[in-house]
C-alpha cells in the first residue's frame, strides 16, 4: 500500500489511465470514436500528435507519442537511437 491508502495497482491503473487520454480530442473522445464536434471520428489529441518526442529515458532514449494502435505496446512508446 502506499501512504495514501491505495495499492500500487490501484495507481497503475489511474496512471495508465491519464496515458489513455493522451489519446482523446479535447472534446473526451478516444481517436476513431464518434465525435460530432470533431466531425465524424474524432481525430485524437491535437497537441500531442503521434510521432511526437514527448521526453526521454534515463539511457537518453527519445519517448514519443505512439500512435493509437500501438498504445499497450511499451515498445512502441520508445525510439532507440
Ligand atoms: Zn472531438
Amino acid at each position: 500500500m502506499t501512504d495514501a491508502g491505495r495499492s500500487q495497482g490501484d495507481v497503475n491503473r489511474r496512471l495508465a489511465r491519464i496515458l489513455l487520454d493522451l489519446h482523446r480530442c479535447e472534446h473526451g473522445r478516444l481517436e476513431g470514436d464518434p465525435c460530432l464536434s470533431c466531425g465524424g471520428g474524432s481525430s485524437g489529441n491535437p497537441v500531442i500528435r503521434p510521432g511526437s518526442v514527448i521526453g526521454y529515458t534515463r539511457h537518453g532514449d527519445e519517448i514519443v507519442m505512439p500512435s493509437w494502435a500501438d498504445h499497450n505496446e511499451p515498445e512502441s512508446w520508445i525510439r532507440r537511437s
